[in-house]
């Protein structure tokens, strides 16, 4: 029988989807849902259908376990999604990957979003040159977002970025002039998106 891998792992069982939430090891065989490719739980055979409610509340939780924000948070972004003109659910989107987290993670800085987070909050990351330690800040258009130039944070950022998964997002263009940085050069649309949900779902729900 699988081994259990440590909650996080868990999330990805649980959503029936790779969230890719471990870094490097969501690659390797030893990946949880490569292992054992159904929901934990000893009762697994035995679970009905899902109502329409838990289908919605599945596209709800599959994006707040990607992008590591709690409800609390998700509501706020979704306001601001209501708020905004246009198609809520990609607006949703749109404000989830402009976080600078998302961002450093996707720039190769940190293997995973929640190692991108550790980096920001313990001052690796500056945006424009100042110190910023808010994982959900969120990134304007021309906003540069540079590792600080101290050996400590170079080499960890460097290390992480030997083992880079995918390729820089066209929204952000990646400058390697000594000291990794990345220019946010546009807002992020639906296509930047790469994770299967349905927003729909997440605004009916909602
Ligand atoms: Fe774990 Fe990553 Fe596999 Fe998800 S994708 S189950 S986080 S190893």
């Amino acid at each position: 029988m699988a081994r259990y891998n440590g909650p996080v792992c868990r999330l990805c069982r649980r959503d029936g989807l790779k969230l890719f939430l471990k870094g490097s090891r969501c690659d390797t065989p030893k990946c949880a849902i490569e292992r054992r490719d159904v929901p934990p739980g000893m009762n697994n055979a035995r679970r009905g259908k899902l109502t329409d409610y838990g289908v919605q509340l599945r596209e709800k939780q599959k994006l707040k376990h990607y992008f590591g924000v709690l409800e609390r948070q998700f509501r706020g972004y979704f306001q601001r999604a209501t708020r905004t003109k246009g198609n809520t659910g990609n607006t949703l989107l749109s404000l989830l990957e402009r976080r600078l987290d998302n961002v450093v993670h996707r720039l190769g800085f940190g293997q995973s979003r929640a190692q991108a987070r550790q980096l920001i909050a313990h001052g690796h990351i500056t945006v424009n040159g100042k110190f910023v330690n808010i994982p959900s800040y969120s990134l304007r258009v021309g906003d540069v977002i540079r590792v600080k130039n101290r050996p400590k944070s170079l080499q960890l950022v460097q290390a992480n970025m030997s083992q880079r998964r995918g390729s820089v997002p066209d929204y952000v263009s990646y400058i390697d002039g000594g000291i990794p940085e990345g220019h946010f050069m546009r807002l992020p649309d639906e296509h930047d998106f790469s994770l299967p949900v349905q927003t729909q779902l997440i605004v009916e729900l909602c």
